[in-house]
């Protein structure tokens, strides 16, 4: 059975410690996870307070994404009619063709925190539904602390169900929103729960006992056909159930679609994708798409496997995108490579010497503290560099950059960059908000004579991460560009142990990908892939 895959992974998501997206970030992850075939795309809670949401959901519909894009906020106020509630409105105004709309089924939420009567609380919800629909929406239903409201008054956890029903909700979406249900007792509700509606119902689970994944699953078999929660499992508290296990365990044990077997295949790249934009370390024992997750080690292990792979093996790693790795013999990487390299050179086989040296390369660099997820055009072009189709259009001479700083006033630098191009040297001064501005706009001022094109990129966004230092090393940071010249948006990287050296190379990188392109395009080579 098609089983609907409901990511929440930028509105609960982005609810998590340490996670904050950029408007940016939002719009390239629901670009990505679309490709991924979610079908729907939770994009947060558009609200007054919130222009970056309400942002979001205006530039998102210019995407022409395949997912359903969803406004998520909650039953209008125990004081207003729905046709004056301003979260109605607002909900409205964001222009999405789905809504999920989040309403209170324990009795103890609906006096003691809404502050509304119970039989008030169930008309709100029948009517801020109504009103939604009679708008032409389409209503997911999300009953918050459900299973706890349950526990509470079973009879009234119901009604509150039925008004939504009744109001006209597609679909009614069970929520374990303190994730303090086990598994055995949710099992048990589910099943007296479904006697009673009569439409589809869906699992919301979050992960405080540990158990959101196994809850989800459960639920799925009791008959739920939606299945919401985050990628990496991103998400408050202890995290939202984490669809980087619950779909390969759909897919390929339980007998059930989701994204379907070729796309479940890219969910490894995905998910380190997200960790990049995410700024948070990709987690290495994460079932399914871990680093670690079909690494061997032992030495009776690492035998069986060579022997028979699914003896130590729950499931083939390559169906997620992962790979098997012996950690006493390095012997991974071709496969991987190879997907990589076949989005801009399609015809590339797993013989080819290329594939070898890209990734001895790539092994090196990642060694380094490089990171390609999120860095496709830097990918790119070291392929093409390995394989003698990029030459670089200009290299450096060198670069200054000087920074001033006094008690009061703001930081202000300058940059003096020589670069060669084609054996003519450029040699161009600028200043800027801080060293790495200033030595972007220097760069710029030489090369934008020579190369006009290269005026219409941007730099969309920046990042740094500090990599941990090995033993006696200095530490290394990790600065990923992203840029995009009004057409495409692509990434790049580079690593130093200087910050402002790791930002020249993702600098650079980030036009020698557009002037790439650009020769690509003029040769009718088609475009180069971006990401
Ligand atoms: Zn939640």
């Amino acid at each position: 059975m098609r089983i609907e895959v409901y990511d929440s992974t930028l509105r609960d998501g982005a609810q998590a410690e340490g996670i904050s997206y950029s408007l940016e970030d939002k719009l390239l992850i629901a670009r990505r996870l679309d490709a991924l075939g979610v079908d729907y795309i939770e994009g947060g809670w558009p609200n007054p307070t919130n222009p970056k949401d309400l942002a979001f959901f205006q530039e998102a519909g210019k995407l022409g994404l395949r997912a359903k894009v969803t406004a998520f906020g909650s039953t209008r106020r125990t004081t207003n009619a729905a046709e004056e509630d301003e979260t109605l409105a607002t909900l409205l105004k964001a222009g999405t063709e789905s809504i999920a709309l989040f309403g209170k089924s324990w009795t103890l939420h609906a006096t003691e925190i809404l502050r509304a009567t119970l039989a008030g609380n169930v008309e709100l919800i029948q009517d801020s539904v109504a009103h939604l629909v009679a708008h032409g929406r389409e209503v997911v239903y999300d009953a918050e602390h459900f299973f706890d409201g349950y526990k509470a008054d079973a009879g009234y956890a119901i009604e509150t169900l039925l008004a939504a029903e009744h109001g006209g909700a597609r679909i009614l979406v069970l929520c374990d929103t303190n994730g303090g249900t086990l598994t055995s007792e949710m099992g048990e509700i589910i099943e007296a729960v479904k006697e009673r509606i009569g439409i589809p119902f869906g699992i919301h689970a979050h992960n405080d006992s540990g158990v959101g994944v196994a809850n989800s699953l459960l639920a799925v078999e009791l008959g739920a056909v939606q299945v919401q929660g985050t990628f990496n499992g991103y998400g408050e508290r202890c995290g939202n159930a984490n669809l980087c296990s619950i779909l390969p365990n759909l897919e390929l044990k339980m007998g059930q679609e989701t994204i379907g077997r070729e796309k479940l295949a890219d969910l490894m790249g995905f998910s380190r994708f997200l960790s990049e934009i995410a700024n948070v370390h990709h987690d290495h024992r994460q079932p399914f798409i871990g680093e670690s997750a079909f690494a061997h080690k032992g030495g009776a292990h690492v035998d069986g496997v060579m022997k028979v792979a699914h003896s130590f093996e729950h499931i083939e790693p390559e169906s997620v995108g992962n790979e098997r790795r012996f950690l006493v013999s390095d012997q991974s990487g071709g496969a991987t490579i190879v997907n990589k390299l076949r989005r801009f050179l399609p015809g590339v086989e797993k013989k080819d010497p290329l594939v070898s040296q890209v990734l001895e390369r790539v092994k090196r660099l990642e060694h380094e503290g490089y990171q390609f997820e999120a860095a496709e055009g830097s990918f790119e072009l070291m392929a093409r560099r390995v394989q003698g189709t990029y030459e670089d259009l200009f290299t450096l001479i060198n670069f200054r950059t000087i920074n001033r700083k006094t008690g009061v006033t703001a930081e202000d630098a300058e940059a003096i960059v020589k670069v060669d191009v084609g054996g003519v040297e450029y040699h161009t001064v600028a200043s800027g908000d801080g060293p790495v501005n200033a030595l972007d706009q220097a760069l710029r001022k030489g090369l934008e004579q020579k190369f006009p094109s290269l005026i219409q990129v941007h730099l969309e966004d920046y990042k740094v991460r500090v990599l941990t230092s090995g033993d006696g090393t200095a530490a290394k940071v990790r600065v990923l560009i992203e840029s995009s010249d009004g057409r495409d948006v692509w990434g790049t990287v580079g690593v130093s142990e200087n910050v402002i050296e790791a930002s020249w190379i993702a600098l650079a990188d980030s036009l020698h990908y557009k002037l790439l392109k650009d020769a690509l395009a003029a040769a009718g080579e088609g475009q180069a892939a971006t990401g």
